[in-house]
């Protein structure tokens, strides 16, 4: 244990601070500092890690999908071992220095501390781990001398497939991981905007996986430029990580105007308007009067891009009521609960306006959007019911759906590779990941349903595993989760 008094001397959570609003917003660049090496925030960081009282029953190992060893990593970063700390968070997570940036950290509403004091800042403790042991050479690629005869493909190169295809390079297998996009990385690259998730962080881990021996072959829309009986030919096995990339729409009256679009139209040519690619054709928010429809992590990121691009104004709309600011009764400690939540981007500007549903979009002669009739709701019996007299125009000539997914593509690649889709519009898969189509396999978003990185991540450890077993009868790849596991988050 780190420091036996450790939370009773320091009661409060430090925190790096972030760039200052008024000038990230001038640039794309993240907006965390990273003070590696600086030997006040080592000392902070000393000081917030004895804060782990090693409680005996970590319930952050199961806030955390991955099945993190939080007390294990805060003793020796207390220690300053960070050899040893770095070896110990590889253990369990393939991309600590994403997760470590943009994991809503479910482990942490699960501190034990939390019960009564802030929780430990688990988030920040993972991160500077891992960009510590960066700036100290201590992160290696793990090349192995031992070969399978086995080959495996890989469809998509978000962080369900990539954490599956380090897992079975290190097993000794030979792996092709496939990604439609000009480059891998799936959402991290371009759905989660550059100032929160840089390019370079993917890149930098990409290259480890390179030297690892992983194959990328990006540019290849597998179902058209390659086809599924092509890959059962060719592989051994197959594992889809295709990700959610339906987004759900919304129907009401003038939704085809120009203007109004889904989220991943707006936020995938930012990001490479941001990463300083061309773009043809994309709309950006300057100068406009921007209504975000959604509520979610999705809107907030379309805000904090709408404010870098300059826009007049910006409404984030959510149909739900207002969260509280406290955990709600039925939402107690160890639970992720549904909290009102700032994130940065809304600490960047525009409005938040909750219980209130769209009506219609109103269109100019142009036929583009100028504005959206909105009405305020309330719920009643589980159902939104409009309030009376309440109705209005929001001007808008930017309208995007921040909605949600509701499931993978089927048609092409699923149906030539036999996948059935649940009634949830997900792939249908075993507890092992398996589908009924033998040696194809499905992990990450495509399967669970619109998540997160970090189950992304865990279903891709444990699918792998799972192949693993299937090409060679055994496997010592660890498996934290099985695919109907739920999680402590609300
Ligand atoms: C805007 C946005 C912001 C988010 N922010 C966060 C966040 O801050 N924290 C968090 O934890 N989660 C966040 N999420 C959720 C998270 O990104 C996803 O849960 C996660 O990326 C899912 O990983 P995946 O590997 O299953 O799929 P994806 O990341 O979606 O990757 C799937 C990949 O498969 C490729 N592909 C699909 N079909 C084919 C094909 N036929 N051939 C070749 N390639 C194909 C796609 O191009 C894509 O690159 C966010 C999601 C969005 C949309
Ligand atoms: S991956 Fe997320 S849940 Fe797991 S320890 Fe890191 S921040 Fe916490």
């Amino acid at each position: 244990m780190a420091d036996p008094r450790g939370f009773m001397r320091t009661r409060d959570r430090e925190l790096p601070s972030d760039r200052a609003v008024s000038v990230r917003i001038q640039d794309w660049r993240e907006i965390h500092h990273h003070p590696v090496g600086d030997a006040a925030a080592l000392e902070s960081l000393h000081r917030q890690a004895g804060r782990c009282m090693d409680c005996g029953v970590p319930f952050c190992h199961h806030g955390c999908p991955l099945g993190n060893l939080m007390p294990e990593w805060n003793d020796l970063t207390w220690r300053g071992m960070w050899a040893d700390a770095s070896e110990r968070l590889h253990l369990t997570n393939n991309f600590p220095e994403i997760t470590g940036r943009i994991c809503p950290a479910p482990c942490e509403t699960s501190c034990v501390l939390g019960i009564n004091q802030p929780a430990v800042t688990i988030k920040n403790i993972e991160l500077s781990i891992v960009e510590e042991a960066f700036d100290r050479g201590l992160v290696h690629p793990a090349v192995i001398d031992r070969h399978t005869e086995c080959t495996v493909a890989v469809v998509g190169s978000g962080p369900a497939g990539l954490a599956a295809a380090q897992q079975l390079t290190r097993a000794g297998h030979t792996v092709t991981v496939y990604e439609r996009a000009d480059a891998p990385g799936g959402l991290l690259r371009y759905g989660i905007p550059e100032y929160k998730l840089p390019a370079d962080v993917i890149e930098r881990r990409l290259d480890i996986m390179r030297a690892e021996g992983t194959v990328f072959r990006s540019g290849v829309d597998v179902g058209r430029d390659v086809t599924g009986e092509d890959l059962l030919a060719s592989f051994d096995a197959v594992v889809m990580t295709t990700g959610s990339t339906i987004p759900r729409d919304l129907p009401v009256p003038g939704r085809d105007l120009a203007g109004v679009l889904p989220a991943m139209d707006y936020l995938v040519p930012a990001n490479h308007a941001a990463l300083g690619e061309p773009v043809a054709d994309a709309l950006v928010a300057t100068g406009l009067d921007v209504v975000i429809v959604g509520g979610g992590d999705t809107g907030a990121d379309c805000l904090g891009t709408a404010v870098r691009q300059g826009a007049r104004s910006i409404t984030q709309l959510e149909i739900l009521a207002e969260p509280s600011r406290e955990r709600p009764a039925g939402q107690p400690w160890p639970t992720y609960p549904a909290i009102f939540r700032v994130s940065s981007s809304h600490e960047e500007g525009g409005e938040r306006v909750f219980a209130v549903s769209t009506v219609s979009f109103l269109g100019d002669d142009d036929g583009r959007v100028a504005g959206l009739q909105v009405v305020d709701v309330e719920q009643v019996a589980g159902r939104f019911e409009p309030v009376p007299g309440t109705e209005r125009v929001l001007p808008a000539q930017l309208v995007v759906l921040a909605l949600g997914f509701v499931g993978p593509e089927r048609e092409g690649l699923g149906e030539q590779l036999g996948l059935a889709t649940d009634g949830r519009g997900s792939f249908v898969r075993g507890e092992d990941f398996a589908t009924s189509t033998p040696g194809v396999f499905v992990a990450g978003d495509c399967g669970r349903g619109q998540s997160l990185i970090v189950w992304a991540i865990a279903e891709g450890r444990s699918a792998a595993a799972a192949v693993d077993r299937f090409l060679t009868g055994r496997t010592e790849l660890p498996s934290p989760i099985s695919a109907s596991t739920v999680s402590l988050r609300a």
